[in-house]
């Protein structure tokens, strides 16, 4: 599945808030969200009032940037929870928050989904003992997820796990970073995700317009 490669700290500028998708930078100084807080552009630092459509789009890019999905696939995401039963926003997230490379990232092995997207592609996870190189892999109760020896001696996978404590706890997730690996407990609860900046039911306002 292709992948967006453009300029990533724009994206931040432009949905008004931190989406952490560049690791370490993501919490010095340098970040571009901090220097620079308004929409990138000419016109950035106008004032734009935002229709209702514009605001349940901006909704929807906001999430699908944070997890680093591109439309087509994105919308999948919506069409498969909305034919499960309970809230399809909420099933939405649970769907993302269960893919291999959020995975890496929420356990603290990589410093973004990008560069965990970067790991699994390169072979160096695992899932239940299996090698798995699909970023989009659904992982389910139970599974365990583990980075190979390889892969735990690489500068950024070290640096990730070290920086891994300045993110939250999440209590749907058993991680034994010292030994690299995870276990998912359970499906994340709308609560436990942490994402308190995430109006999931604008984006399926979005959709089901
Ligand atoms: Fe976003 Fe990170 Fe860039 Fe800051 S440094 S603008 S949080 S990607």
């Amino acid at each position: 599945m292709a992948r967006y490669i453009g300029p990533v700290c724009k994206l931040c500028r432009r949905e008004g808030m931190k989406l952490y998708l560049k690791g370490d930078r993501c919490y010095s100084e340098k970040c571009a969200q901090q220097r620079r807080p308004y929409p990138p552009g000419q016109h950035g630092q106008g004032r734009i009032k935002l229709s209702e459509y514009a605001l349940r789009l901006r909704e929807k890019q906001k999430v699908r940037r944070i997890y680093g999905v591109l439309e087509q696939q994105f919308r999948g995401y919506y069409h498969t929870a909305s034919r499960r039963k309970g809230r399809t926003g909420e099933q939405m997230l649970s769907l993302l928050e269960r893919r291999l490379d959020n995975l890496v990232y929420r356990m603290g092995f990589a410093g973004s989904r990008n560069d965990a997207r970067q790991l699994l592609r390169h072979g160096h996870v695992r899932v239940n003992g299996k090698r798995v190189d699909i970023p989009s892999y659904v992982a389910r109760i139970g599974d365990t997820v583990t980075i190979t020896d390889a892969g735990r001696k690489f500068k950024r996978v070290e640096g990730a796990v070290a920086g891994a404590d300045r993110r939250p706890v999440l209590s749907w997730l058993d991680v034994d970073r010292a030994n690299f690996t995870g276990t998912i407990k359970a499906t994340p609860l709308r609560e436990e995700l942490n994402e308190p900046d995430i109006r999931e039911q604008l984006v399926v306002e979005y959709y089901s317009r």
